[in-house]
């Protein structure tokens, strides 16, 4: 069975995200999407939080799991057995950044590898910060969200403008 894994803050799941979750889990017997701890980043929802809003998006999705994680990554997939770390590429931008750690993955655990899914056109510029930012001016976020979580994304956006 091959399992890939699809790490990330999530912070929330954007639509950009859920198309690659998608596309993802129908190369992959199995995908998990894992909420990754980052120290550097103080994060609008809680890693549960986050594991719950990406739960409701994929619920359609029989062969994703969700899960969140503080150990290092290449380590994770090695307990979880997984073969392939899926990344989305936006812009140019992504790629340095992802180039090096994909590199540094392959070395600490050889037997993983990392595949890059290019992101949708009208998701290229779509990151969870933007959301964040866009949220705050009370643009409409139907375009950017999935459905089903703007309610939870506008209450906290109003507790923390
Ligand atoms: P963000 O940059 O939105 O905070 P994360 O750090 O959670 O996102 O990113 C997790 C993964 O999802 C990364 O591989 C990132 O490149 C990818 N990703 C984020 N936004 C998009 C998007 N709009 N389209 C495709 N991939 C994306």
């Amino acid at each position: 069975m091959k399992i890939a894994i699809y790490p990330g803050s999530f912070d929330p799941v954007t639509s950009g995200h859920l198309n690659i979750i998608r596309r993802a889990a129908n190369i992959f017997d199995k995908l998990i999407v894992c909420v990754m701890v980052n120290a550097g980043k103080k994060p609008m929802f809680t890693q549960e939080e986050r594991v719950d809003l990406i739960r409701r998006v994929t619920k359609d999705l029989p062969n994703v799991e969700v899960d969140c994680s503080a150990d290092l990554l290449a380590e994770y997939a090695r307990r979880k057995g997984g073969c392939v770390i899926v990344k989305g590429l936006r812009a140019g931008s992504d790629f340095e950044n992802e180039f090096q750690m994909a590199l540094i993955n392959h070395k600490i655990n050889p037997g993983l590898d990392t595949m890059f899914l290019t992101a949708e056109s009208q998701y290229m510029y779509l990151s969870s910060s933007t959301v964040k930012e866009l949220g705050s001016y009370g643009v409409d976020l139907s375009d950017f969200l999935p459905e089903e979580i703007i309610p939870d994304f506008q209450k906290r956006i109003k507790i923390n403008p």
